[in-house]
């Protein structure tokens, strides 16, 4: 079988003529394997869903039971038959639930990795590497230019401001599915066990997480009864990002805006945010871990999604690996 015959790029997303399914499509389709629940990757509409048991539940809990005509649960690990080919999901490392994809025929395997990162997350399971003849990436952080900080040390950072201004609220931007809760476990594993307010749109997905086994400790609306502003005094809350500079921010004393994501390493990205704290912490591979992956999993040809393409492809190529860009769209690389 040739290598299209098992998975090519088509405008609605990769798709497997052998298996008759695409993988994290963009448009509605018959049968859909999608890899994790950021809404890019897993969009509602679809006939049929093949997905990780947290990735369904994250998507009902997003879209509601009706998402999809018919969904099917995976295990991590376990292979299966669909059409000419063997289906594998694998750990990615990138949030709860999520999934690389290996599809395989004849010996021949293919593996679509979604997003991932490398670096350790007590919210999910770590990446696998999975050895591959054909190895499809994301490329979000695909410049030499990135390179994550340790994520340890972001939180520290929270931490010591949180002591230094005891007056002041801490208000944390962080995408509510992924990185909200990683931030909240990082807390908790570096000490912090006061209570963490939550904006009205991370309960439902700070719920789920505790629901599939990761405790978040003690959680509480972040909602102010009239004129007690004072009651958030040295409190850390976590609201989506776009809330951090807005009107609702202005409810909290002296407000200390955060925004916990990888694009912080581009202090001109901060400034314009009106971010005060930046806190570089991405669910993404950096460059780093991008080129490490491409070598550990020995294939000797790369795809690349989406992201800052041209340069991991260039790598590629001068370390005598054919690659290329896929040029896929429908993919944004805000949700880091
Ligand atoms: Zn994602």
């Amino acid at each position: 079988m040739r290598p299209e015959a098992i998975l090519r790029s088509t405008p609605a997303g990769l798709y497997s003529p052998a298996g008759k399914f695409h993988i994290d499509p963009v448009v509605p389709v018959e049968r859909a394997l999608i890899t994790h629940g950021h809404s890019d990757h897993a969009r509602p509409g679809h006939d049929m869903v093949l997905a990780s048991h947290p990735t369904l539940r994250i998507m009902a809990a997003r879209y509601g039971e009706g998402h999809a005509g018919i969904t099917q649960g995976v295990t991590l690990g376990e292979t299966m038959t669909i059409g000419d080919v063997r289906v594998t999901f694998h750990p990615a490392g990138h949030v709860l639930g999520s999934a690389q994809i290996s599809v395989e025929s004849g010996g021949f395997r293919i593996v679509a990795s979604g997003d991932y990162k490398r670096r350790a997350d007590p919210t999910c399971l770590p990446f696998e590497v999975v050895p591959c003849n054909i190895f499809i990436t994301e490329a979000t952080f695909g410049l030499p230019v990135f390179r994550h900080p340790e994520a340890d040390a972001e939180i520290a950072k929270l931490v010591a401001s949180v002591a230094q201004f005891p007056e002041r609220a801490h208000l944390v931007g962080a995408y509510s599915l992924g990185k909200a809760q990683r931030v909240i476990r990082m807390l908790r594993d570096a000490g912090y066990d006061r209570p963490i307010y939550l904006h009205g749109a991370m309960q439902k997905l700070c719920r789920l997480y505790e629901h599939e086994g990761v405790a978040l400790g003690d959680l509480r609306p972040a909602t102010v009864a009239s004129g007690r502003k004072g009651d958030f005094a040295g409190a850390i809350v976590v609201c989506p990002p776009s809330e951090i500079a807005e009107r609702w921010a202005r409810r909290f004393p002296d407000p200390v805006a955060c925004f916990a994501s990888g694009w912080m390493r581009i202090r001109q990205r901060a400034k314009v945010a009106g971010v005060e704290l930046p806190l570089i912490l991405s669910d993404h591979a950096d460059w780093d871990e991008l080129t490490q992956t491409i070598a550990d999993v020995g294939c000797s040809e790369v795809w690349v999604t989406h992201g800052r393409e041209e340069a991991l492809v260039r790598w590629c190529a001068l370390a005598g690996i054919p690659a290329k860009p896929l040029h896929m769209v429908g993919y944004e690389d805000e949700d880091d």
